[in-house]
């Protein structure tokens, strides 16, 4: 699918913010788009908020921000600083709570641990102050082709914005707006799809609860090993797709059980 979008590059107005990443001061090396280049279709389609930028940023916000699926520049600065706080807690904790003298107090090997822990919590502090720079956009009109379709469909019902839709199968299908919103971007901009899946993922999971409760109480009541019926009835289920876990244990019991009783 071929894009017509300009993404704006963001410039920053004075000299000594040249080739620094926007989210946290260091030498930028790599470029973050918001919205991300993957998730493109889904802004193009929906006209959810988004500024159309590339942002100059470090390799290591840009590794970071891979996760990221928001569309405007403060969503992206918010994320990548949570996430550079979350890596570096251990040392953010000694930047708290230790001082430089009181490193002569301790014994050498520790004494290197929390100097170098210092270090990088000093770092890290600074990156996550890191107030972003002034900068101009190139052009600074839009050149957004939106792509979005005449109405986006639930199930048979239509509706002419993305929010209405968004709306309407959050409540008929009691998914939270941000699941739901997820799971539409990553399943082709298809409502239906969206929901399919989040079905099934829960679906999957009452099996696997079902499996594990079911394979317990049986392991206990009939002294067998926990991991030893897990693997058997799996093997059943994968063997044959129209029995129940009921049928799989019976199928157990009588099988493997039963003879050895009777032994
Ligand atoms: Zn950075």
């Amino acid at each position: 699918m071929s894009i017509d979008v300009d993404y704006h590059l963001l410039v920053p107005t004075y000299g000594n913010n040249f080739n620094t990443c926007f989210y946290c001061g260091c030498i930028a090396s790599s470029h973050d788009h918001a919205p991300p280049l993957q998730y493109l279709p889904f802004y193009l389609a929906t006209k959810e908020a988004s500024e159309f930028l590339k942002i100059p940023c470090c390799n290591e916000c840009a590794e970071h921000l891979k996760a990221c699926k928001t569309g405007t520049l403060e969503e992206r600065r918010q994320f990548a600083k949570n996430k550079l706080a979350k890596k570096y807690d251990k040392a953010l904790t000694i930047y708290e709570m230790w001082t430089e003298d009181e490193l002569s107090a301790l014994d050498f090997s520790l004494r290197h641990s929390i100097e170098a822990g210092l270090k990088l919590g000093a770092e890290t502090t600074e990156r996550i102050n890191f107030p972003g720079f002034t900068y101009e956009a190139a052009g600074m009109q839009q050149n957004v082709s939106y792509t979005t379709p005449e109405y986006f469909n639930v199930f048979g019902e239509q509706f002419s914005t993305f929010r209405a839709a968004l709306d309407f199968a959050s409540k008929a299908y009691r998914i939270s707006k941000n699941t739901l919103k997820e799971y539409f971007a990553d399943n082709d901009n298809n409502f239906e799809s969206a929901i399919n899946a989040i079905h099934k993922e829960m679906a999957d999971k009452e099996l696997k609860q079902q499996m594990k409760k079911r394979c317990g109480d049986f392991a206990k009541q009939h002294k067998q090993s926990i991991i030893f019926v897990h693997k058997q009835v799996d093997r059943y289920l994968s063997e044959n797709e129209d029995i129940t876990i009921n049928d799989a244990l019976e199928k157990l019991y009588q099988e493997r059980v039963k003879p050895a009783l009777a032994r």
